[in-house]
């Protein structure tokens, strides 16, 4: 995984603290956290039994740096979803 350059960190980090992003983790309420290199992108179906993913949700992903608890936010919410990003490997969604 290709690591993000520290503008990109800076960046997101910034982003996180204007949507007000501070509180202690809800796990242990340590107030130390790392942002994890890379997007977790979530794959969205309409029912379980569906074979394929319909939608792709990239997020970033947050982690407490004590208990390891994980939070996740859209990179919609962010305003991140129409910046240059690498697409998710294995996209279904392709141009038709
Ligand atoms: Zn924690």
């Amino acid at each position: 995984m290709s690591a993000w350059t520290t503008e990109e960190r800076d960046d997101i980090v910034k982003r996180l603290q204007q949507k007000g992003v501070s509180r202690p983790c809800p796990r242990c309420g340590s107030d130390q956290f790392n942002l994890v290199d890379g997007f977790a992108v979530f794959g969205l179906v309409d029912r379980l039994e569906d074979e394929g993913v319909r939608h792709l949700m990239p997020s970033v992903c947050v982690a407490c740096s004590r208990c390891g608890f994980l939070t996740f936010h859209a990179l919609g919410a962010l305003g991140l979803l129409n910046k240059d990003q690498p697409l998710p490997p294995g996209d279904a969604e392709k141009p038709e």
